[in-house]
């Protein structure tokens, strides 16, 4: 009797939970930019959580130049979730963390890198791999960017710029790969609403999969090249995806970077896409925004 009452318990337990069990599960990592953390984290959360694919959980980190027992705490559980996604740029986190992040990833989770989140942890050879490129000076490492054929660049380390980015503006995203799950009807070209057009980013850029570019307009201050603003590279048997647009909380309104970020964190969790492409997608010279 004691054995029917429990399975009923665990049943109630499981059947209840229903649609959740469908849901994949979402970690935000916060607590520190260089941007405002504290506007734009709602913004992925509200926009990721109305998809219906994700639940979403947020860990946040000690403020900056925070006693170093304030940290000891700070232990974000990688291993509980399908996805990790950082929206963090600042002090290094513990050595404990640091590991545990790149057992998840080696051992097959999901991790998403928006924005300035590439600017961070320029001494951790492990994130760098994941990430590729990142916000470093020239001398760092290579520069991969996209030719006019659509042939990839590689520029060696010390030449040609470093990381930067001219004003913000609107500009448009071309599609490098749209055999890949994540950009399967997607237009070919759409246009971003108003953001940093992010050039010269640098990296150990091992086995990246560039999936969407932009122009950087010399008259806007750019490098006159096709910069990657999206791409994937694969670490053990996981997945990493970058998004480097998404300065600002009007940039993550735009309807590109909200669907663009969702099918890549449901891609890296489980290496399909179902979340559709919106009817208010933006298209060739037409940015179309939403507050989520
Ligand atoms: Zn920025």
């Amino acid at each position: 009797m004691r054995k029917l009452a429990l399975t009923f318990a665990l049943c109630l337990a499981v059947c209840s939970s229903g649609v959740a069990a469908d849901k994949l599960e979402l970690l935000i990592v916060d607590g520190q930019n260089n941007h405002q953390w504290q506007k734009t984290t709602p913004i992925l959360k509200a926009f990721l959580e109305q998809t219906g694919r994700f639940r979403v959980d947020v860990a946040t980190s000690p403020p900056k130049k925070s006693q170093p027992d304030a940290w000891k705490t700070f232990r974000p559980q990688f291993a509980k979730y399908d996805v990790v996604l950082s929206n963090y740029n600042g002090e290094p986190w513990p050595e404990e963390v640091q590991k545990n992040l790149e057992q998840y990833v080696a051992g097959g989770g999901g991790l998403v890198i928006v924005h300035a989140a590439n600017n961070a942890f320029p001494g951790w050879p492990e994130w760098n791999k994941m990430i590729g490129l990142g916000w470093r000076n020239a001398k760092y490492g290579p520069r991969v960017t996209v030719n006019d054929d659509g042939d990839t660049v590689r520029t060696e380390a010390g030449e040609g710029p470093g990381a930067g980015h001219g004003p913000q503006h609107e500009f448009s995203i071309v599609i490098r790969d749209r055999g890949h799950a994540v950009m399967d009807g997607i237009p070919a070209e759409w246009m971003h609403f108003k953001d940093e057009l992010y050039h010269g980013q640098r990296g150990p850029a091992q086995n990246m999969h560039i999936l969407a570019t932009a122009y950087s307009d010399p008259a806007k201050r750019g490098t006159g090249a096709h910069e990657p603003m999206v791409w994937w590279i694969p670490y053990g048997e996981g997945r990493v995806f970058t998004n480097v647009m998404g300065h600002a909380d009007y940039s993550m309104h735009c309807v590109g970077f909200q669907t663009v970020t969702a099918r890549g964190a449901e891609w890296v969790a489980t290496g399909e896409v179902t979340l559709p492409v919106p009817k208010n997608f933006p298209s060739a010279g037409k940015t179309s925004t939403q507050e989520p």
